[in-house]
């Protein structure tokens, strides 16, 4: 079978992933990625989803080993935002025309329940916005208390599909029971997204390979991968940085496995690549998640360091993103952009 013909295959086996994940001609490449951005436009369309992040709070109960906002990090100033503020962040992300907004932290159980719920009430009194929250794994009453409040989609990520590196990362965590906690928020209605980091110190092509099957099995609604950036003051400063080639392959492979399924081009990846969001844009992607958090939180959420924009002016920031994908000749949606799915939202 010639390269064309795999591209065209309508279900790509854990063989097929590997063999694409390790091209590397300019061509191959390119004819990857331009199958992606064919099979994006037929089963997404050509509009770019925004989702406005709200950063809330830096600080984390987790040690993850690759991450700057890890617990034992005592070099990073902590904030939390009020709630006030969170509900004031949201009103200016609905007033830009974004409808969703995508609440984040650290696992900080000071935003517990009832702050949660109180912030995702108040913002739904005001808009029909949809409320994705990112949060870490939190206790599982605590994910049922935010969806009867009224929140829409979970963001948690695998982070990688192979067990025993997942424990070498999180020390106390294990992957079996994350993908609990995602199959228990897909049952009580989340619309769920997942994903992997790319380029994290022992992984293998064949383990992102298994990332992007088990993205599959999950019967995901939104799937983020994106590049390793070592972070200092954490026990992976010193590692290499994960690739943009290698970020765009696997987006671009989990475009032709995953088909309906919303793939954002990460900041991360803009981070790493000056074009990144162009490039993960007509790779797969189809979404963009502009970071809205204000001043002075923006600079102090750091996952990893010198985040694109983390520097600017939000509403700047947020207005040269959306510039450059209409300079792609791609539309933004103005509407919520909810899960590709039919069957996505049972009921509580
Ligand atoms: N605490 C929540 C949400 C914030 S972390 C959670 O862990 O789900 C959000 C994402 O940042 C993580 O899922 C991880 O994939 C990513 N991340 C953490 N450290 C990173 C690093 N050094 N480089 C790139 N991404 C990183
Ligand atoms: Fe905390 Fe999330 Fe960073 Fe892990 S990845 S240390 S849970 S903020």
């Amino acid at each position: 079978m010639n390269l064309n013909e795999l591209l065209h295959k309508d279900e790509l086996n854990r063989d097929d992933i590997i063999y694409l994940l390790n091209l590397t001609g300019e061509e191959d490449l390119q004819q990857l990625y331009n199958r992606a951005d064919e099979v994006r436009s037929q089963f997404c369309g050509d509009e770019v989803h925004l989702r406005g992040i709200i950063e809330i709070s830096n600080f984390c109960e987790q040690n993850c080993v690759y991450c700057g906002l890890r617990n034992d990090n005592d070099s990073l100033p902590r904030y939390r935002m009020t709630p006030e503020e969170v509900i004031e962040t949201a009103r200016t992300i609905t007033n830009l025309g974004i409808f969703t907004i995508v609440l984040q932290s650290g696992e900080d159980a000071h935003f517990d329940s009832d702050i949660i719920s109180y912030i995702i009430y108040q913002i739904k009194q005001k808009s029909n916005a949809a409320i994705t929250l990112s949060l870490g794994e939190r206790p599982f009453d605590e994910y049922r208390a935010w969806k009867i409040a009224g929140a829409d989609r979970y963001l948690l990520k695998h982070e990688t599909a192979n067990p025993v590196l997942y424990e070498s990362y999180h020390l106390k965590q294990k992957l079996s029971e994350r993908l609990d906690h995602l199959k228990f928020l897909k049952s009580i209605g989340y619309q769920i997204g997942s994903g992997n980091l790319i380029g994290l110190p022992m992984q293998t092509i064949e383990d992102l390979a298994d990332d992007i099957l088990l993205c599959k099995e999950l019967d995901l609604d939104m799937a983020a991968f994106g590049p390793f950036i070592p972070s200092p003051k954490t026990p992976y400063q010193h590692k290499t940085t994960g690739t943009s080639e290698l970020t765009l392959k696997v987006t671009a492979v989990a475009r032709l496995v995953l088909k309906k399924v919303h793939i954002p081009a990460t900041t991360a990846l803009d981070t790493i690549d000056p074009i990144g969001r162009e490039r993960g844009l007509t790779a797969g992607a189809n979404v963009v998640m502009p970071d809205l958090t204000p001043f002075p939180y923006r600079s102090q959420y750091q996952i990893y360091p010198d985040k694109r924009g983390s520097q600017s002016d939000p509403l700047d920031s947020a207005a040269q993103i959306k510039k450059r994908i209409e300079d792609l000749g791609r539309k933004i949606s103005y509407k919520r952009g909810d899960s590709l799915k039919q069957d996505a939202q049972p009921s509580v």
